[in-house]
């Protein structure tokens, strides 16, 4: 075991789509910055879940197309894209991408911001203050190198699952009440040598999703459901999404239910179950559906995908009603445009209840720190919301959006010795927009 010396004005855990994004803004505005993330690579869900495609990040117009021209998430996010693009990575549609070269696009903005990366590198515990209640002041990090204690002023928990901010004393709930279930797990998947000509029914490319996985070739999956062919998947519809190379399909259709994802030993069954899923799939696929004869399983993610752990109990919790009702905030430092989407954490189901068109809801600062905890911020998954409005505002392009919020307010808060709770959010909010982002 070995405390490290050094301190950073801000340590972010978690190097998702929420915590690239606040370490790059943390780190532009001139706060020494470490992030630190458990995998090998940044990127979280994007990368190591591979989750593909971004959720739409445009207004949706009342014909159930997207608006193009109206944005809903911006700044560091659209720099990715535009990253994305410049390496032939990202798709026509906006949204399907390559992420391989996200690992390298996010390892280069984060270097250019001039925050540390540290990989590898899993928060277990934090250390808060004798004198100051409230106050956080190192975090234990478990390395190959051996346990680390990393000091820094402030903290930001992107880990999706608020490890560092639980450990730390932050208050938390977690899944359904009455019996705490969350939202089903998936481990996703990826198909090569697919012929897409064969198909009994075609995708329409003016609608997202480019979900292939209708008429026909859901009725074939329900019927083989029916005959005991498909045993393992509790789920009611097949997702089955063009990708980026012709012959390749990305599939995010296993869903392990009843496990959590905060829990070591339901996370290793819920790995083991998943790729259980993907074979009985993908053998329905083969045996069933034309164009599928001749493929083969080219990747699982590296980890399975989790939807749904911790939600923060800060000072204010993001509402379904606020989502469905596109309600603006006067403290609203990002915005969504993301359906309220629910998976059963008891099996079949999902819940899609979308925002009404041409409109965006905005999620409040408030939602991203509990009163009393001076120097501790959290972004992403797991902020301060209620299940439905967590199933909208968890999306990869909102948290991108929310970290860079959660960064930028460090920033203020840095510079004033504040705690976080008292950052100013119309400073707040002017500097977002200066940033390039929407709020
Ligand atoms: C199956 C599935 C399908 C989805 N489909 C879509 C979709 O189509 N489009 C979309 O936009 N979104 C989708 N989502 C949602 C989205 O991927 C996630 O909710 C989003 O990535 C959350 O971003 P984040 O930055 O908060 O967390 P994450 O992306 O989960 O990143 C958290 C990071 O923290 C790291 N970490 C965790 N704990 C620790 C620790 N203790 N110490 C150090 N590092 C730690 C992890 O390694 C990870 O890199 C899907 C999610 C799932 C599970």
């Amino acid at each position: 075991m070995r405390a490290a010396s050094i301190e950073y004005d801000l340590l972010v855990a978690g190097g998702g789509p929420a915590g690239t994004c606040a370490a790059i803004a943390a780190a532009r505005q001139g706060l020494s910055t470490i992030l630190v993330d458990e995998n090998g690579c940044f990127g979280g869900m994007a990368t190591a879940g591979l989750v593909n495609p971004f959720t739409p990040y445009w207004q949706w117009r009342p014909d159930g197309r997207l608006d193009k021209g109206a944005p809903s998430n911006a700044g560091i996010f659209a720099e990715i894209l535009s990253q994305l693009e410049a390496h032939g990575a990202l798709a026509e549609d906006g949204v399907t991408f390559n992420e391989e070269a996200l690992k390298l696009v996010l390892d280069r903005l984060v270097a250019g911001s001039g925050a540390t990366p540290l990989l590898h590198a899993r928060v277990i515990d934090a250390n808060v203050g004798v004198c100051g209640a409230g106050k956080t002041v190192m975090a234990w990090i478990a390395t190959k190198s051996g346990l680390q204690g990393i000091r820094a002023r402030y903290f930001i928990d992107a880990t999706g699952d608020g490890d560092l901010a639980s450990a730390a004393g932050l208050p938390f709930e977690q899944g359904r009440p009455g019996d705490g279930k969350t939202q089903p797990m998936t481990l996703s998947f990826r198909l090569g040598g697919v012929d897409a000509s064969a198909f009994p029914s075609h995708i329409d490319p003016g609608k997202f999703q480019n979900n292939y996985a209708v008429g026909e070739m859901d009725a074939r999956y329900l019927a083989m459901k029916k005959l005991g062919r498909i045993v393992r998947n509790p789920r009611d519809d097949l997702v089955a999404l063009g990708h980026m190379l012709e012959g390749v399909m990305h599939f995010n259709s296993t869903r392990i239910p009843n496990l959590s994802g905060v829990d070591a030993e339901d996370l290793t069954a819920a790995e083991l179950e998943g790729r259980e899923q993907v074979h009985e799939l993908h053998r329905f696929l083969k045996e069933a559906m034309p164009g599928f004869a001749g493929s083969t399983l080219l990747m699982t993610g590296s980890r399975v995908g989790v939807r749904e752990t911790r939600r923060l109990k800060g000072a204010y919790a993001l509402h379904e009603d606020d989502v469905l009702g596109a309600k603006k905030f006067p403290d609203g430092i990002a915005r969504g445009t993301w359906h309220v989407e629910l998976h059963d954490p008891d099996g079949p189901g999902t819940r899609v209840e979308r925002i009404p068109p041409d409109d965006y809801y905005t999620i409040p600062y408030r939602c991203l720190y509990a009163p009393g905890f001076q120097n501790v911020l959290v972004a992403g998954r797991s902020i301060s919301s209620t299940r439905a409005a967590n199933s909208s505002s968890r999306v990869m392009p909102i948290c991108a959006s929310l970290g860079q919020a959660a960064g930028l307010a460090a920033a203020l808060a840095a510079a004033d010795g504040i705690p976080v709770e008292q950052v100013d959010t119309e400073r707040l909010r002017k500097l977002i927009r200066e940033s390039g982002g929407l709020c």
